[in-house]
């Protein structure tokens, strides 16, 4: 089911397959696969940090099921900061699974 909120991306976790290409894809460490058990394959994409979102799109414009979407223009989008760089480089190096600190 899809719920739309005002967040600036969210997901429809029924067509999300764990593929990793959105985490890949974030500059910004926003996203991270998360251990879920009742998952088919054992993890579930987790918008992490949407207060750093910064509206690029990549997700969205990347995810073959069509699962991740971004908010439309006119929502203030973050800035992409040191901060969030060092988190994607993290979060890409950890497997694309979610930071032991943020679990
Ligand atoms: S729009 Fe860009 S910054 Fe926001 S979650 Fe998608 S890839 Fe990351
Ligand atoms: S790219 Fe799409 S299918 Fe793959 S993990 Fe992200 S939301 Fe799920």
């Amino acid at each position: 089911m899809l719920i739309k909120t005002d967040a600036p991306v969210w997901v429809d976790i029924s067509r999300c397959k764990a593929c990793d290409i959105c985490v890949s894809r974030c500059p910004a460490g926003v996203l991270a696969m998360a251990v879920e058990p009742r998952a088919v394959l054992g993890k579930t994409i987790e918008v992490v940090h949407p207060e750093a979102c910064i509206g690029c799109r990549e997700c969205e414009l990347h995810c073959p099921d069509f699962a991740i979407y971004v908010a439309e223009k006119g929502f203030k989008f973050a800035k992409l900061t040191a901060e969030s760089k060092e988190r994607a480089t993290a979060v890409k190096e950890n497997k694309f699974e979610k930071l032991e600190a943020e679990q």
